[in-house]
C-alpha cells in the first residue's frame, strides 16, 4: 500500500490495545502530553505526525537493508498499542496514566518505544522501570533536563531527570549527550556531577573520541529530538545552533545499544506544527528505524 494511503499506524504496524492480550517484540505506544511546554507548544501532535510519517517505512517481509553495516531490519514484530489517554490540564492523572500503560507495554514486548510528547514524560515513563536494578539512562538531547524547579514548577520538560532520581533508588546512573547552549542551569549541572553524572557535550562528539557511553548495562534510551541540528530537525520547542548531525545521533544511538541491554526507548519533543515541509518528522522516523536496526539488525 502507498504511503499516502490507509490507516496510519507506526511502520504500519497491527494495532492493538493494551487491553488485548497480545505478545510481540517491538511494542509503540504514543504518548501526546505537552503541557510541561515552557515554550512553544505542539509536541502533542507527535504520535500522529511520526505515524503518518512512517508509512514511508513499512514493515515488509523484504524488510531493511543497510548495505554499509551489512545489517538488516526483517522478521521483527511489531504492534501499534495507539496512545496513552493524557487529559490537558491534569498532570497527575496525565502521569499516572503513562505510567500504568507503560507497565502494561513492557509485559508484552520485548522492546517498549515510546512517542513523546515533551521530554517531562520520561519521568513518569522511567516509573514503570523501578524493578530493573542497577537501571542507566542514556540521554541525547541539548539540555541537561536536571533542573529542580523553575518559576515553582517542578514537572516541567526541564525536570524529569531530576524528578526520576529523587523517585527511582534504582536509577543509577544518567549519561547526557549532545549538550550545548548558554541556558543552563548552574545548580542542576552541579547536582548532575555530584551524582557522578557523565556529562558528554556537543563538542565531544565532533572531535571524534570515544564516546564515554556506559556498557553491559540495563539502558533506558530517551531520545529528545532537539538532540538534533535545527538545520536537520526545526521543529522542536527549543531549537539549539551547532547540534548533532543524523550520523552523530546514529553513532550514539548505536554504540548505547550495541553495548549494553536496551530495556525502552523514548522520542519527545517532536514539534511538528513547526515544520511545514514535514521533513522533521521523516528524519525522526528515520532515527527511530536506526534504534530498531540497531537492536534487531
Ligand atoms: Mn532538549
Ligand atoms: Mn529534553
Amino acid at each position: 500500500m502507498m504511503p499516502f494511503a490507509g490507516v496510519a499506524t507506526f511502520l504500519r504496524a497491527p494495532h492493538h490495545a493494551l487491553s488485548e492480550s497480545w505478545q510481540a517484540e517491538v511494542g509503540v505506544l504514543g504518548v501526546p502530553w505537552d503541557g510541561a511546554v515552557g515554550y512553544r507548544p505542539g509536541a502533542r501532535f507527535a504520535p500522529q505526525a511520526l505515524r503518518l510519517a512512517s508509512l514511508r517505512y513499512p514493515l515488509s517481509e523484504q524488510g531493511y537493508y543497510h548495505p554499509l553495516h551489512g545489517c538488516r531490519l526483517q522478521g521483527v514484530r511489531v504492534v501499534d498499542a495507539g496512545d496513552v489517554d493524557t487529559p490537558p490540564m491534569d498532570y497527575e492523572t496525565a502521569f499516572a496514566r503513562i505510567t500504568e500503560s507503560a507497565r502494561l507495554l513492557r509485559q508484552r514486548v520485548k522492546l517498549p518505544l515510546f512517542l513523546g510528547g515533551d521530554h517531562s514524560i520520561t519521568f513518569p515513563l522511567l516509573r514503570a522501570f523501578d524493578d530493573v536494578p542497577d537501571l542507566h539512562v542514556v540521554q541525547i538531547d541539548a539540555h541537561l533536563d536536571f533542573t529542580d524547579e523553575r518559576d515553582g514548577v517542578r514537572y516541567s520538560n526541564s525536570s524529569p531527570f531530576r524528578r526520576a532520581v529523587e523517585a527511582l533508588p534504582n536509577l543509577t546512573h544518567i549519561t547526557t549527550v549532545g549538550l550545548r547552549g548558554v541556558r543552563f542551569d548552574p545548580e542542576a549541572v552541579q547536582a548532575a556531577q555530584a551524582r557522578g553524572h557523565t556529562l558528554v557535550f556537543r563538542e565531544a562528539l565532533r572531535e571524534g573520541h570515544s564516546l564515554p557511553l556506559p556498557s553491559g548495562k540495563p539502558v533506558y534510551l530517551s531520545i529528545d529530538a532537539d538532540a538534533l541540528d535545527p538545520a536537520v530537525l526545526p521543529a522542536v520547542n527549543s531549537p539549539e545552533p551547532d547540534g548533532l548531525s543524523f550520523h552523530e545521533a546514529a553513532r550514539v544511538i548505536a554504540e548505547t545499544i550495541r553495548q549494553n541491554t536496551l530495556v525502552g526507548v523514548d522520542f519527545v519533543e517532536l514539534t511538528p506544527t513547526l515544520d511545514p515541509t514535514q521533513n522533521s518528522a521523516l528524519i525522526a522516523v528515520r532515527l527511530l528505524l536506526e534504534v530498531l536496526i540497531a537492536r534487531f539488525g
